[in-house]
């Protein structure tokens, strides 16, 4: 993966992710999934997740 490459169809903050852009605030995936967060039936945002992060190594 390179990470310089900015999706900016997804964008990200969450600097954590091993799979977040080094210079914009986006994923530098192609693309991502998104899934239900302990739940089947997600009420509000709080219910979902990315399942495609990854934690940087060292965190
Ligand atoms: S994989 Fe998910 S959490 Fe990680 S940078 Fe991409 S959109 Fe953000």
């Amino acid at each position: 993966m390179d990470k310089h490459h900015a999706n900016r169809n997804i964008r990200c903050n969450i600097n954590e992710c091993a799979n977040h852009c080094a210079g914009e605030s986006c994923c530098a995936l192609d693309s991502i999934e998104i899934r239900c967060s302990g739940t089947n039936h997600p009420m509000n945002k709080e219910c979902t997740e990315c399942a495609s992060f990854q934690a940087k190594s060292g965190y």
